[in-house]
């Protein structure tokens, strides 16, 4: 019985925020601002979904002495002595590590 199942095959999903979306189209077509109140309750009326924003982080070296490597955003210590973890999020806040070193 799959065939009543939903598509969760959707690739990937790009997101904005309805405030950025309207901005966009207000700017690009110039409108004054009864077109532009328009645009902002047209956008606004769609359905919204349920998406946290990525935060992105990185592992530094923190902690007593700089002697473990913590996250970046949270500090959350991870590791060894002067291990850097190999996660690629960070379990304490679930930002991505992949702002780089
Ligand atoms: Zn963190």
């Amino acid at each position: 019985m799959t065939e009543n199942l939903p598509d969760t095959n959707v690739g990937n999903i790009e997101y904005t925020s309805k405030e950025d979306a309207s901005d966009a189209v207000i700017k690009y077509l110039q409108l004054d601002y009864a077109y532009a109140w328009g645009v902002r309750e047209a956008i606004n009326s769609l359905p919204s979904a349920d998406v946290a924003p990525v935060v992105h982080s990185r592992w530094v070296l923190g902690g007593y002495d700089d002697m473990y490597y913590v996250c970046e955003k949270c500090r959350h210590k991870q590791s060894e002595y002067y291990v850097k973890p190999t996660a690629n999020f960070c379990p304490n806040c679930g930002a991505k590590m992949d702002k780089g070193d």
